[in-house]
């Protein structure tokens, strides 16, 4: 099988005090991990272990609810690290800057958009910066869902993710989840969603 376990590119608490390190460590050493080898453990010895993950979420609707909740909470939190970094946030530039602006309008409008889809994710999930053709779009998903799934409303390559499920925030936020978001917007990797949107 050809299924990695990322490593963190940054340290527990180089996201504090946004994202403290305690949830962190919590956070990928447990969840992230529990996942992924849940996944393992559900596509070991089927035609899914030759396949990768995005033939898998095509065709999730016919998969068990085994490897979609796991398979998805495995993707998702690798998309989750990679769009944060320490020192980071400010305001994207380049490319996606400007589809931003094109489709938004500015930069406030689209925070207050993502905000809004991430503030109203009902119980757990994740809010998503799509890429479709050169276009942009926001996707909520529930619990492990995302958009590269047939079962989800809406589709497009993830270039950024927003984990809105408390395990993400109830340490330090405890039921704020807005104050995490945005809070969020101070760790944001600009640079690499930058690098997903040209890919
Ligand atoms: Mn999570």
């Amino acid at each position: 099988m050809n299924f990695k376990f990322p490593e963190l590119t940054y340290s527990y608490d180089a996201l504090e005090p946004y994202i403290d390190a305690k949830t962190m460590e919590l956070h990928y050493s447990k969840h992230h991990k529990g996942y992924y080898e849940k996944f393992l453990a559900a596509v070991e010895g089927t035609p899914r272990a030759e396949q990768t993950l995005e033939q898998i979420f095509a065709e999730i609707s016919d998969a068990p609810a085994a490897v979609r909740n796991n398979g998805g909470g495995y993707y998702n939190h690798c998309i989750f690290w990679e769009s944060m970094a320490p020192n980071a946030g400010g305001t994207p530039t380049g490319n996606v800057a400007k589809a931003i602006n094109d489709q938004w309008g500015d930069f406030e409008n689209f925070k207050t958009e993502f905000a809004k889809a991430a503030t109203t994710v009902f119980g757990s999930g994740f809010t998503w910066l799509v890429k479709e053709g050169s276009n942009l779009k926001i996707i909520q998903t529930k619990n492990q869902d995302n958009p590269l799934m047939d079962v989800v409303d809406g589709s497009g390559t993830p270039i950024m993710a927003l984990d809105v499920w408390e395990h993400a925030y109830y340490i330090h936020y405890q039921n704020r989840r807005p104050e995490y978001i945005e809070s969020w917007w101070n760790v944001v990797n600009w640079t690499e969603v930058e690098n997903k949107y040209n890919a």
